[in-house]
């Protein structure tokens, strides 16, 4: 299973920091797995609602 070890790889890496608004936020790492995104809850909503 090929993605599962990047997937582990990108854990590893995660610092929780949001690509977008650089805060630290637990949800980081959910939306990176989810979604292949590095972006917190509220930047998600905000792009969700506002795609740019
Ligand atoms: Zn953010």
């Amino acid at each position: 299973m090929i993605e599962d070890e990047e997937i582990e790889k990108n854990l590893r890496d995660l610092d929780n920091i949001c690509d977008e608004c650089k805060e630290e936020d637990e949800s980081v790492s959910q939306n990176l797995i989810l979604m292949g995104f590095k972006i917190c809850k509220s930047c998600r909503t905000s792009k969700t609602i506002f795609p740019l």
